[in-house]
Formats: structure tokens, sequence, C-alpha cells
């Protein structure tokens, strides 16, 4: 469980290489704040985006041989779930954008590449954000961290010919007034995302949607998460790489008021050490059938 690799934008946890096929990323479990947030509102709002404890849930995955990529910095001051031009104009000064534009219709939620809004409608900054801090924020935060998850799956898919990658969140219990698939809705205990089915192969998703449902859990696919950039930026299941989004319900291990993390918080760790497991040895078998084609 050493830190091999670190950057102010993230850390590795586990081995340097990889041993194993499977590939864990964190984007959203930072909360390491950089001094030129500048935002209205304080820390402990600000977190409110935050995959609190994400990274600690896999920790126990990285004793197997695999690699965890965490996130340090917090998700409400670079969303590293997106493309790096997925800018929001309402936040840019003079509302234009020098570079390429690439919106994916989260800003209108307020969260497309740095948020102007949390879920529940405040605004994060009492200004507008000038094109070199946003650009900053870019090559500091962004650009690293998905350089890290790139290569990490690069490097596994070299070594085994195939990868599988599982890009790890969690969720508010219940939407808030800007959430996804509408205000006050509440969510299952895990939704898997593979983008509508073109991230991974059908038959990873279903391994892991019947695991989490044999375990007794309410499991939903795609809806209303589907995935979104780090699943399908470094994806090709026609060459052997999969990558699958997993979102956890935050009230089957934490407090969301206090943010703490409550009684359930050992047992799921345990938990998701077993679907590591499992994927492990599923990615053996399809590892094998595949040397016999
Ligand atoms: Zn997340």
């Amino acid at each position: 469980m050493t830190a091999a690799l670190s950057a102010p934008s993230f850390v590795v946890h586990g081995p340097a290489e990889p041993r194993v096929p499977l590939v864990l990323d964190s984007p959203h479990s930072g909360f390491a704040f950089p001094a030129d947030f500048g935002s209205r509102l304080d820390e402990f709002d600000l977190r409110e985006g935050e995959d609190c404890f994400v990274d600690q849930l896999y920790l126990p995955a990285t004793e197997r041989g695999v690699g965890l990529i965490a996130a340090l910095a917090p998700r409400t001051y670079i969303d590293l779930n997106r493309h790096p031009a997925d800018i929001d104009l309402a936040l840019i000064e003079g509302c234009r954008w020098p570079g390429e534009h690439v919106p994916s219709g989260k800003a209108r939620l307020g969260k497309a590449l740095v948020w102007r809004t949390l879920d529940d409608g405040r605004d994060i900054y009492d200004r507008k954000l000038p094109v070199d801090e946003v650009q900053r924020r870019i090559e500091t935060f962004h650009r690293p961290y998905h350089g890290a998850v790139h290569d990490r799956i690069e490097a596994t898919h070299a070594r085994f010919g195939r990868s599988w990658h599982i890009n790890c969140h969690s969720m508010n219990a219940v939407a808030g007034a800007q959430g996804e698939g509408g205000a006050g809705r509440a969510r299952a205990d895990f939704v898997v995302g593979d983008r509508d089915g073109t991230t991974c192969d059908a038959g990873f998703t279903e391994f892991v949607r019947a695991f989490l449902a044999d375990l007794g859990y309410d499991v939903r696919v795609n809806d209303p998460y589907k995935g979104v950039e780090l699943v399908r930026a470094y994806s090709n299941p026609a060459e052997g790489r999969m990558s699958l989004q997993l979102e956890i319900n935050k009230r089957l291990y934490m407090d969301e008021a206090t943010r703490t993390q409550s009684a359930g918080f050992e047992p799921l760790q345990r938990q998701l050490a077993t679907l590591v497991d499992a994927v492990l040895d599923y990615a053996a078998g399809e590892l094998a059938a595949a040397a016999r084609r």
C-alpha cells in the first residue's frame, strides 16, 4: 500500500508497474485545496461534490497487486471526469474560450470541467474566471491525471494483451436540485455505467452487476449514470480495453451530513475486496479463453 508515484494532482497506490490486468482510478475523492481556488464558499461546502473515502474503500485491492490512481485536488476545483475542453462559457471572463470547445451538456447542470454551481444550485464563485486560470488548472491537474490513467491502462494492455479498468465513484443518496435524474430522486445501492455498452463488452458489465446483486444490493445499469470521460477516453472493447464506471451510494458507508465514515464502511470495504478478487478471476478466465482462440 505504498504510494509509489505522486504529483500535485494524484497519487498511485500499489505496485508501480502492472502485476494484474486491472486498473482502478478514483478521480473525485481528493480534498487538497489549491491556494488559488478563489471560491466564495468554504471548504466544507465545496466538499459536497466529493466522492468521500472512495480511494480508501478500494485500498485493499492494492494488496492484490492492483494499481489505484487517486486524485488529490477537490472535484469542485476541476472535475477530472470531463473532457479538458468541456468549458462552461458562462463561468469564463468575456464568455469566450480560445481553444477547442467540446461541450458535454454538463454545463447546464453547472458541472462542466470547472464547476459553476454545487448540486444544490449555489454559485461557487462571485467572479468570472480568467482563461489562464482555467488553463493552469488543466495543465497542473487534468493533464497529469489523465496521463497517469492512460499510461497505466496502456502498460497493462501491453503486458497482458487486454486490460480492465474500473473508474470508481460514489453518489449522494438522494439527487439534489441539479442532480442527474431529477431532484429528490433516491439512488440505487450501486450504478454500473458503460455508456450504453460502448466502453466494455457486455459480459464485463453483467459480471459486475450480477456479483453485486448476488450480495443483495439494488444495482442499476446506466441509470442515471452512464459514465463520462474517464471510461470513454481510453476504452476500446474491440481491442480488449475495457472500462466500467462504478457508483456506490454514500449511505452504504458514510454519514453525508457530517462527512464521516459510518459502521458500514469496513464491511463494504471487505465486500469491494471480494469484488476485486472476482474481477481478477474473471479477467484470468477471459485471458485464458483468448489464448485458446
Ligand atoms: Zn464521482
